[in-house]
């Protein structure tokens, strides 16, 4: 079956050009000259629109389990409200298993949550939450048999890993050409801060970003990637950069001739501000790992994508109930469920926020939040390119539509959006997935279990 997507603007990381889009069954077939004689294909009019390559979102927590409480979306829910956002692809981060358990434990729980839910395509980084001398051959394991090419390891939490467990890993990593990603914070600071806040009452939402300063990210930044380098330049993958004096880390490295590393940063540390937790109501819905910070970071992070200096821009997406679940810190912030919602609202807020406010120009939005996160999750160019044999995952986005955004248009399962009553410019009209429609005018129109599972090969990082 042939379709064609006539009359639009075709946006890559390259630039904005105007093609027509010919897609056979599940993949783009070619590139046609608008002017191309027709053909007997189906025919999609995107005149006046846009066409991108179908998002990519390496970071979401789906299903995920905290121990206080249980993201309230799904596999299903949550790639319905991927899907509508433009989002064709996640790379879900697991959670931690029970103490002690082999990497394998949440591998299989995974695929037990995923497969037959996900209605985009979808792929795991696996999770090391101890290190014991079996756990580096797992790693490497699962790398082959199930194409999973990256790990998460915590520098906070319970389940965090100490300078020598990292070693052990990120030698192996180098060697396997496995990358590892890192939630980097510096456990004693926060730890320290939270104990004291605890003691002195100071237990408001305001205290929650206090308690977790610009120093332990700087701080976690700057250690992994000298560990990176002292293992032999193991690619690592730096999560959710929220901070200049991070940024600040990520320069030196570079500077000083680190290859093989990578950072992403995620809408809510571009966007939002820490003066949200002023409101110690309000606060909760902002509470998240690392916290929002203030304008000097959001500005740096800017210049940084505009400089093309980060990699990606992924979610972070990790959605709670208000009303219920965020309730659980009202009087202590430490006891409040960390995250918040985001995989709907990533491409279109770049799109409003970064693009027309001349922020990052449209084929910067593209790699970050497009080509480079299939490339760093070794999926390129299966996914996240507009080129002949790539996956038809495809984008229609009209500029021309002005909204605002409010929960009832999302179609997660949390009850807030942190961007309520934020006015936007552009709106996804159209999805595909493997060249056939999931979403149509805010529409889900895909289906539960559409979603293939993804056997990723090596990161370009690795
Ligand atoms: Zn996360």
């Amino acid at each position: 079956m042939l379709t064609r997507i006539r009359g639009g603007m075709i946006a890559t990381e390259e630039g904005v050009f105007p093609g027509d889009i010919l897609i056979e069954d599940e993949k783009i077939r070619e590139i046609l000259e608008p002017e191309a004689p027709a053909d007997d294909a189906e025919i999609i009019d995107a005149g006046g629109k846009y066409i991108l390559p179908g998002a990519v979102d390496i970071h979401t927590h789906m299903d995920l389990e905290v121990g206080i409480a249980r993201v309230i979306d799904d596999f299903y829910t949550g790639t319905v409200a991927a899907a509508c956002g433009g989002t064709t692809t996640i790379v879900d981060h697991m959670a931690f298993g029970p103490a002690g358990c082999s990497p394998w434990h949440q591998v299989k729980e995974y695929h037990r949550l995923a497969d037959g839910q996900a209605a985009v395509d979808y792929g795991f980084h696996g999770v090391l939450q101890h290190v014991s001398d079996a756990v580096p051959d797992e790693m490497a394991r699962i790398a082959e048999e199930e194409g999973i090419t990256s790990f998460k390891v915590y520098l906070t939490y319970d389940g965090r890993l100490d300078d020598l467990d990292l070693m052990k890993i990120l030698d192996r990593a180098a060697k396997e050409h496995i990358l590892i990603a890192a939630h980097c914070e510096n456990h004693g600071i926060v730890t320290y801060r939270r104990e004291q806040f605890i003691r002195q009452g100071k237990t408001q939402a305001k205290w929650h970003p206090v308690s977790r300063p610009a120093e332990a990210e700087a701080e976690a930044v700057s250690r992994l990637l000298y560990l990176a380098r002292a293992a032999g330049e193991a690619p690592v993958y730096i999560v959710h950069l929220s901070t200049r004096q991070g940024l600040e880390e990520i320069r030196k490295a570079k500077a000083a001739g680190q290859k093989h590393f990578g950072a992403e940063t995620c809408p809510q540390y571009l966007l939002l501000d820490e003066h949200l937790y002023d409101d110690p109501r309000e606060g909760l819905k902002a509470i998240m790992a690392p916290p929002l910070r203030r304008q000097e970071d959001r500005d740096a992070l800017w210049g940084a994508l505009a400089g093309n200096e980060l990699d990606t821009v992924a979610t972070d997406h990790c959605p709670f109930t208000f009303a219920r679940q965020k309730q659980q810190g009202a009087q202590n912030f430490t006891k409040c469920p960390s995250g918040a919602p985001g995989v709907e609202e990533r491409l279109i807020l770049l799109y409003s926020e970064g693009v027309l406010r001349n922020r990052i120009t449209l084929p910067q939005l593209v790699k970050y939040a497009c080509t480079n996160p299939a490339r760093v999750a070794g999926l390129y160019p299966r996914k996240g390119a507009i080129q002949s044999g790539s996956e038809a995952d495809l984008v229609i986005l009209d500029p021309d539509q002005e909204w605002t955004m409010t929960t009832g248009l999302l179609h997660g399962n949390s009850d807030y959006t942190c961007y309520e009553g934020m006015k936007i410019r552009g709106a996804v009209e159209r999805v595909l997935l493997r060249g056939k429609t999931v979403a149509l005018n805010g529409q889900f129109t895909g289906e539960r279990g559409g979603g293939q599972y993804l056997r990723r090969g090596r990161s370009s990082l690795a």
